[in-house]
């Protein structure tokens, strides 16, 4: 069994949970590997090709190649399994800008999510819940920014492989509209736990304090769409067309221009008094 030292990505299961995801941390992890990191720079995005592989698949791996075949598996509920902290055999031959030729095992940590990909052409997220997309672009964001570095360091095999391999995984991601939403994710603080926002209900009519807040937040957090708006604690057509639109580019969350507990979470805004 090849070691695995000091230098290896133990501490992954820790910033996945610092991030809020659901994690299982596979019985032997932190010992699991085909030997130690010592330069980590990036993130490799995969399917497994199948809707139904386990973690324990990943870890065992096949006949011609052994595993672990990654370091993390997202399932599609959104359960995200820690398999290794070492190196794992998931990218195979292949180049990228920041990556010498054929070193993606050695230079990237792999994240093997349970999918059919479906086809080369299917459109952005055909067969990807909700929940294991927002698991993958959550895992993402915070190992890029454990490591320091911008979403631009997650790759998808097929950009690393396709020439080499032919491989075309993961399917039905577009890894320019992944990275943006990791983007989005690494320069937003991770969301509280919903259970702080339990009985919030802000929604066209409603007034207060606590809209002000609300309109304070959209305003200078995301001044790209909500610049304009008035602080004056009234949820009107301007204050709900922003609402919407922070929905619209956020991961996993209802259009429906209504502040709840999820779009509270979200936007991390910041509870100024409990309801009377
Ligand atoms: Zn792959």
């Amino acid at each position: 069994m090849p070691g695995v030292g000091r230098g290896d990505s133990v501490w992954l299961a820790d910033v996945l949970r610092a991030e809020g995801l659901e994690v299982v941390e596979l019985p032997g992890w932190r010992q699991r590997g085909h030997g130690a990191f010592s330069d980590i720079r990036g993130v490799m995005v995969h399917h497994t090709g199948s809707d139904s592989a386990t973690a324990e698949s990943i870890a065992v791996g096949r006949p011609d190649l052994p595993g672990p075949l990654s370091q993390l598996h997202v399932a599609r509920d959104g359960t995200v399994t820690v398999v290794a902290a070492g190196v794992a055999w998931h990218a195979g031959a292949g180049s990228f800008s920041w990556l010498p030729a054929n070193t993606g095992n050695w230079h990237t940590l792999g994240i093997e999510c349970a999918n059919s990909g479906t086809s080369p052409w299917a459109p952005h997220r055909r067969n990807w819940p909700d929940e294991q997309y927002a698991a993958l672009v959550g895992s993402c964001a915070a190992l890029c920014r454990r490591l320091g570095r911008p979403a631009s360091r997650t790759i998808g095999h097929k950009e690393y492989a396709g020439r080499a391999q032919g491989k075309w995984d993961p399917g039905a991601i577009d890894m320019g509209t992944l990275r943006r939403d990791i983007a989005v994710r690494i320069a937003t603080p991770r969301p509280a736990p919903d259970d702080d926002y339990v009985g919030v209900l802000l929604q066209r009519g409603s007034t207060g304090p606590q809209v002000a807040e609300l309109q304070r937040r959209l305003r200078y957090a995301y001044a790209a769409y909500a610049g304009d708006l008035a602080i004056d604690g009234v949820f009107g057509p301007d204050t709900e067309a922003a609402v919407r639109e922070f929905q619209r580019r956020s991961t996993g969350l209802e259009v429906d221009g209504i502040v709840g507990p999820a779009t509270a979470a979200a936007l991390r805004l910041r509870l100024v008094s409990s309801p009377a």
